[in-house]
């Protein structure tokens, strides 16, 4: 096999023109017949490096994967881009399974997705022996190690793969780099001198920020509604302040739901499936959500509290931008979390408490930095960048210093009269001249320093507060209820006239601002393109509707945001656009072309109607569906489907002549009953195939018709 093989494939089943870098090596290397361990982050792109040797190399390749509801959802995918796979795991009925096995043994799959229970079973060696395979692929491949984070037991059984088929390569991968599981990988599954595939695990495309935690939910409604429509997760700490977060952003005309481990499963999958498929855009949640979706076109990722180590965090901004388009993310910094944390931490002490702290010690420091926040995330996992990065909030607004001695020495000298015996905030109430209750009953209005900076609002002086603490002019009492300590560095202020830069804060409302510019600052050709995007978007969440698949698995974000920028009318333009395979095309293509040309009808006068309007002038003429047909060259269906799609668009057509209102009260009644109810499928068995498709289609067309009217009323 040689490359140029793997790069037609690529082009013919996924519709991208390159390799991204390493696939190509990694794919070459299972052609030499070799062992291989990959590491490349989540969206990486490591399942092309197995798929294209699987579907040009004669015989079988299994995958092993250990996430059981991923592979249903894996396989449709590699259906939808005509490659032939299956999978079997526990959730298959033994009928099925037999069907499976069948089609495996008999070679007319080129990839089989396996559970590792099923491939450790007594009863599958005797198969796979008999099967011509030609690469296992260990997707997880970290799962084998006991030191890794998700050790599963049944992937140490895995040795016997390398004994028993010798001249069969394995290529193991994983997104998680550590040297330790790197090496228990080789041992475990007894590679052969493999060739180790260590990517960077930089993701360009997500933007990195953070901002002082005040006034959060004000600064949550400004940042969604500056993304509308998009889907994005919000993790919380606790259950309680998913629920929360939820109703209040519901309470500012923002739907948003919620998910945590304290819900039913039914109430959990619920929010999943329509996450997925594009019916809700925002979910506030504890961090397991994201772990077992495959949802590539996450635009933004907002944590609400700061995460507990550096490592949760880059996995869970990770579930952004898996489709390689710009995503944003967005952390909210306060003290307050580090010290509920380190409460929680030193309370319930262990072994791991040291690690722990200095972990979340690691992650305070990035929040804190004033450096390119790309550089410490790719440092902290042994990558160094040689720039700065020009993607996060550092690189985008660098840092303005100032001369702050006279503020440092305000807030040290409050500390000091304070005689070091109160918290942070006491001591900014006591500089801003606070009329609390709590200093006039302990009398600290008489402090010399009270008032003292009555000038700079609390949450600047917070703000403050936090550089003198991290530049260590201060310091924080953990074992002594958390009050405020000087420290050496503190003397050189207070007594030597050392002098302090700090960073200029952009106040929360000076941020607001900054962001709506630059909001409304979009060229217009981007406004246009934007407004195609979103025409392309309701097209592809129809047909996804149609088929019960998750609106991404029509085509990615990705690949319609260059449909809109590029505007492809031909088969021929079609084809180049990224993403658009040979069974995509087919499926799709006329469906998208007609919907761009219906869009730039305006642009160039020359500009032949579109197929729908073609219709509608037919229609309007009063020749039947079946004339149409004949006159357009198009069968009956395809007419019905431009029906459905007029009438959805609310232009004068009727379709009470073709659908009647007893029958659409039936198929809209029966959308209950129905696991996928707008898979055209699943309704014409509901009714046991007695109704047309066409009827269908038109009673989901009047649906979405009664439903936008709702909407826009
Ligand atoms: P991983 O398994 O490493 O998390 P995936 O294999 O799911 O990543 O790939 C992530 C995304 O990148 C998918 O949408 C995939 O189609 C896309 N992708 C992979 N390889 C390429 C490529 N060579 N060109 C363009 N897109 C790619
Ligand atoms: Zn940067």
């Amino acid at each position: 096999m040689d490359l140029a093989s793997a790069q037609a494939a690529l082009k013919k089943y996924f519709g991208y023109d390159n390799f991204r870098p390493m696939q190509a090596e990694i794919i070459q290397s299972i052609f030499d017949q070799k062992d291989a361990l990959v590491l490349m982050p989540t969206g990486g792109g490591k399942s092309i490096c197995y798929q294209i040797p699987a579907v040009t190399m004669p015989g079988v390749c299994v995958v092993v994967s250990p996430l059981i509801s991923l592979m249903k959802d894996q396989v449709e995918g590699l259906r939808a881009n005509g490659i032939k796979a299956s999978f079997l795991n526990s959730s298959l009925s033994n009928e099925e399974q037999q069907e499976v096995e069948n089609e495996f043994f008999n070679g007319f799959i080129d990839l089989l997705y396996v559970s590792p229970e099923k491939l450790v079973s007594q009863s599958f060696l005797p198969l796979l022996k008999r099967t011509k395979i030609n690469l296992f692929a260990i997707d997880e491949a970290h799962c084998i190690s006991s030191w890794g984070h998700d050790f599963r037991p049944e992937y140490s059984k895995m040795k016997f793969l390398k004994n028993e088929f010798k001249d069969v390569p394995i290529v193991a991968l994983t997104a998680t780099a550590d040297k330790i599981t790197r090496r228990d990988i080789v041992k475990q599954l007894e590679l052969r001198e493999p060739e180790v595939f260590l990517s960077s695990f930089d993701r360009p495309n997500l933007s990195l920020e953070v901002r002082p935690g005040q006034k959060r939910l004000e600064q949550i409604v400004q940042f969604i509604k500056q993304r509308p429509r998009q889907s994005g997760i919000i993790y919380c700490l606790s259950r309680k302040s998913t629920e929360q977060l939820s109703s209040k952003l519901n309470g500012k005309g923002i739907p948003a739901d919620f998910y945590h481990a304290g819900m039913s499963d039914a109430a959990r999958a619920s929010v999943q499936e329509d996450f997925i498929n594009d019916n809700s855009s925002i979910i506030c949640a504890t961090v397991a959500f994201g772990m077992g979706i495959d949802k590539s076109n996450v635009r933004w990722v907002i944590h609400y509290n700061l995460p507990k180590n550096i490592e949760s965090y880059y996995q869970e901004i990770g579930r952004a931008g898996r489709d390689g388009v710009k995503s944003d993310t967005l952390l909210f910094y306060s003290y307050s979390d580090i010290q509920v944390y380190k409460d929680i931490l030193t309370k319930n002490e262990s072994d791991q408490t040291e690690i722990k702290l200095a972990k979340l010690e690691r992650m305070k420091q990035y929040a804190e930095s004033l450096l390119c926040r790309r550089r410490i995330l790719l440092n902290y996992f042994s990558e160094n960048l040689q720039e700065n990065c020009g993607n996060c909030d550092i690189c985008r607004n660098p840092p303005q210093y100032f001369d702050g001695t006279v503020i440092a020495q305000k807030a040290l000298s409050a500390v000091y009269r304070l005689r070091q015996s109160v918290g942070v905030s006491l001591v900014i109430d006591v500089l801003r001249g606070s009329g609390k209750r709590e200093i006039y009953d302990r009398g600290l209005q008489h402090i010399k320093t009270y008032g003292a900076g009555r000038d700079i609002p609390y949450s600047e002086w917070q703000n403050y507060m936090g550089q003198l603490l991290s530049m260590g002019y201060l310091e924080i009492a953990h074992d002594q209820k958390n009050v405020v300590k000087l420290t050496e560095a503190s003397n050189r202020v207070l007594f030597e006239n050392e002098q302090v830069e700090l960073v200029k804060m952009a106040t929360v409302k000076e941020r607001l601002e900054v962001d709506k510019k630059r909001a409304q600052s979009k060229p217009k050709r981007q406004r246009v393109r934007d407004e195609l995007f979103e025409v392309l978007r309701k097209l592809r969440k129809s047909l996804a509707q149609e088929r019960g698949i998750p609106p991404y698995r029509v085509f990615s974000d990705a690949t319609l945001e260059e449909m809109a920028a590029q505007k492809p009318r031909t088969d021929e333009q079609m084809r180049q656009i990224s993403g658009v395979g040979d069974r995509k095309l087919h499926l799709f293509g006329d469906f998208f072309m007609d919907s761009i040309r219906e869009f730039t009808k305006g642009d160039s006068p020359e500009e032949k109607l579109s197929t729908y309007d073609q219709t509608l002038e037919l229609l309007a003429q009063k020749f039947s569906i079946a004339d149409i047909a004949e006159k357009r060259g198009l069968n009956e269906t395809t007419i019905f489907s431009h029906l459905a799609i007029l009438y959805e668009r609310g232009e004068q057509v009727d379709i009470s002549s073709y659908v009647s209102a007893k029958e659409i009260g039936q198929i809209l009644n029966a959308l209950q009953y129905l696991e996928e109810p707008f898979k055209l499928k699943s309704i014409h068995e509901y009714f046991d195939g007695m109704m047309n498709y066409n009827k269908i289609r038109l009673a989901l067309a009047h649906y979405n018709k009664a439903k936008q009217d709702l909407e826009n009323a």
